[in-house]
């Protein structure tokens, strides 16, 4: 049995647009990728190439610096083109990126196999450092360090909850490469020295659920259970996860491994599995392209694409629309269609104006006081309260209301009858609460 956590919403699924579609590759290769040197949490990765030197698909072209921080290699082979500063990345920042000129037949450089069956964890720890493997769930943070957590961990999560609307990406590399899956999921598992799993999963896809046990059944390791979760939004969040599988809670500013949880979702465990059994670093990945586009579907896609590439090969319009990255409750509206696929980038999803809102003024405050945000709050916050000191910059009594522990899920704005933008003004809160720190 799982446990509910508190609070959360059922915004409209629309996964039918694409659940049923089978991963695709676009026929051609972009003329160009853009490449950042951060895709990931922490500092950015340093260029070992310069202007005009060729590289070929899989090669690193920027190492990782210490402490946090990821490699990344070339999704293409081809020549570096030029090395731009602060450009627009699909998280709202602005980075620095290669520019690579591809050329449509790929030149493999590959790292050496291995069989994770017959792997030392620090063998498994380190190929999860050298292919630059990240968290693809959207947070993207360094694989490598996340094998190495400062305190013991006894269960490990795979999340393949993807409560997220629209997002099918995982589903469908469930559907499809259950045992490559599988196979990445357990060597994260004896990396870190972990016996016990649970793939956690929303009821909305458990048609899955027979195929992923029979090929747990038929390889031996560990104990792993499959474990169904109501459909409720925000499900497949860590926190929410960990409590419902586990029944622990994790403590408030505290990680998975303060209860003794490890939680991978499912694309960076079949990431971690392609950098084993074929070599190949992360260099592309799966996202979901949906909403008014005349071809939703799954897509294996080159990191450093740029959305606007993307969107020409699946058709769209953009007509007082939107462009997500990543879905529509925690993902980013672009002002740009000329950024990157990065390695956390789950979805583009292309809304039309009848899909989102335009959020009232910050500065306005017509709360009704109603009580739905704070109904729906999985943290326990409430968000009327925190958001009405965002507004007037009072960000000390921000944080005493708790702003830190918002975990950004959206249902709060998601759920208010005056549409207030209780979400942007409590991201806002947050940015300002870590710069005065
Ligand atoms: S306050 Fe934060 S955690 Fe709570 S519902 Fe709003 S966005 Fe989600
Ligand atoms: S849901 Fe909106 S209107 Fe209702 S209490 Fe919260 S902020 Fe006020």
């Amino acid at each position: 049995m799982s446990r509910n956590f508190k609070g959360g919403v059922h915004p409209p699924e629309n996964k039918e647009l694409t659940k049923d579609k089978p991963i695709e590759q676009f026929e051609s290769v972009p003329g160009y990728v853009y490449i950042p040197l951060q895709m990931h949490a922490g500092k950015p990765a340093v260029p070992v190439v310069g202007e005009g030197d060729e590289v070929k698909t899989g090669q690193l072209i920027a190492r990782a610096q210490d402490g946090i921080s990821a490699n990344v290699h070339s999704s293409v082979t081809g020549r570096v083109v030029a090395i731009e500063k602060k450009k627009p990345l699909p998280n709202g920042a602005k980075g620095d990126w290669l520019v690579i000129e591809a050329q449509q037949e790929d030149e493999w450089e590959l790292l050496p196999e291995i069989d994770w069956k017959e792997a030392t964890p620090a063998e498994l720890k380190e190929r999860a450092f050298e292919a630059g493997i990240v968290g693809m769930g959207g947070a993207a943070f360094p694989t490598h360090i996340k094998l190495s957590p400062p305190k013991p961990v006894d269960t490990f999560i795979l999340n393949a909850a993807e409560c997220e609307p629209f997002l099918t990406c995982d589903y469908r590399l469930l559907v499809e490469k259950p045992r490559q899956v599988l196979e990445g999921m357990m060597a994260l598992m004896k990396a870190v020295g972990v016996q016990k799993g649970f793939i956690g999963i929303e009821s909305n896809k458990a048609d899955v659920v027979r195929t992923l046990e029979r090929e747990i059944a038929a390889i031996p390791y560990g104990d792993i259970k499959v474990k169904i979760l109501p459909t409720r939004y925000p499900q497949g969040s860590e926190k929410q996860l960990i409590y419902a599988i586990t029944g622990r809670k994790v403590p408030l500013g505290g990680l998975p491994h303060d209860v003794g949880v490890l939680v991978n979702n499912v694309g960076t465990a079949y990431a971690f599995y392609q950098s084993l059994k074929f070599g190949k670093p992360l260099v592309e990945r799966v996202i979901t392209v949906s909403g008014k586009v005349s071809k939703p579907g799954n897509y294996r896609v080159r990191i450093g694409t740029s959305f606007r590439f993307v969107l020409e090969q699946v058709g769209y319009v953009v007509e007082e629309g939107r462009v997500v990255a990543g879905g529509p409750m925690m993902g980013v509206a672009q002002s740009t269609l000329d950024v990157p696929v990065v390695k956390g980038t789950s979805g583009i999803i292309l809304l039309g104006k009848e899909d989102f809102y335009v959020p009232s003024s910050m500065t306005e405050f017509n709360c009704i006081r109603c009580s739905r945000c704070v109904d729906v709050c999985p943290m326990n916050l409430v968000p009327t309260t925190i958001a009405f000191y965002a507004v007037r910059r009072k960000f000390e009594d921000a944080k005493k209301w708790g702003a830190m522990a918002c975990i950004e899920c959206g249902s709060c704005a998601y759920a208010c009858p005056a549409k207030l933008p209780l979400v942007q003004a409590i991201r806002y809160a947050k940015q300002v609460i870590r710069v005065m720190r």
